[in-house]
């Protein structure tokens, strides 16, 4: 699904990513690990496309097209979802409205109609159900005064309705409490299919005592410098980073 060959990325002139392989198939959970200032937040902004970031080198790949020349908001129509691409209040719009409008957006970028209103409406409450969100906080403005918890609960209800090919969750600086990390864990929990995937950057091995990654790499100094199964997140939890970095020699 996803491929990263060497990419190199650089923002305002600085050097961040320095020669990133990733591999992702569709039914995977990979988490990204590594200490503060690693590059982790910059390569999903980079893969989602934002544009204060260059890309100097190598290639992104989704179901084989390069990703290259593609917007940010062309990615997301595509299917790649990364959390807090949407982090703004908008007093007056609700949850559910804007969500309409995300769909209807995607839709007419691949020449569809506006989803039918009674199907919308079904889908709505499907996925509200799932993820047990009640009816009063989709009608409540986007963002506006949401606790920490309920942002996570927008996000993921967000996600839940554009069912993205790859979710990007990055939550290394969201201080997530206990309530915000069951509502992701169990959000992507039930999302998670044989078609999509998933890629967590968290700080946290917390986190990943509820999503259970299928991969764990560590990314340091703009570099994957150690890839495992789930136990290395463990290892890293008791460890810390530094015998990582003694590791590879930094
Ligand atoms: P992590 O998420 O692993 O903590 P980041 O990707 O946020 O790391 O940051 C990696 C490096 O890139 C840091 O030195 C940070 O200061 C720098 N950086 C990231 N984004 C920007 C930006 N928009 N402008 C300037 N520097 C940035
Ligand atoms: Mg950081
Ligand atoms: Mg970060």
């Amino acid at each position: 699904m996803l491929q990263i060959k060497d990419l190199h990325a650089s923002v305002e002139e600085k050097d961040i990513l320095k020669g990133i392989n990733l591999e992702v198939k569709a039914g995977e959970v990979h988490a990204i690990m590594g200490p503060n200032g690693s590059g982790k937040s910059t390569l999903a902004s980079v893969i989602a496309g934002k544009e204060e970031y260059e890309v100097e080198k190598g290639e992104i790949i989704l179901d084989g097209e390069n990703l290259d020349e593609l917007a940010a908001e062309e990615r997301a129509h595509k299917g790649i979802f990364l959390s807090f691409q949407y982090p703004v209040e908008i007093p007056g719009v609700s949850v559910t409205n804007f969500i309409k409008t995300a769909i209807n957006e995607t839709r007419k970028s691949k020449g569809l109609e506006d989803m039918p209103a009674n199907e919308m409406l079904k889908m709505i409450r499907e996925k509200s159900e799932l993820l047990e969100i009640d009816r009063k906080f989709l009608s409540r403005s986007l963002n506006e005064g949401f606790s920490g918890g309920e942002k996570k609960r927008n996000e993921i209800f967000q996600m839940a309705m554009l069912e993205p090919k790859l979710a990007i969750l990055d939550e290394t600086d969201s201080g997530l409490d206990i309530d915000a990390l069951r509502i992701v864990a169990n959000g992507v929990n039930k999302l998670k299919s044989k078609n999509n995937a998933v890629i967590v950057i968290t700080h946290y091995q917390r986190l990943l005592d509820y999503i259970v990654p299928d991969y764990v790499h560590v990314l340091y100094k703009g570099k994957i410098v150690k890839s495992g199964p789930k136990e290395l997140a463990h290892e890293l939890e008791e460890k810390g980073y530094d015998w990582i970095k003694e590791e590879v020699g930094a």
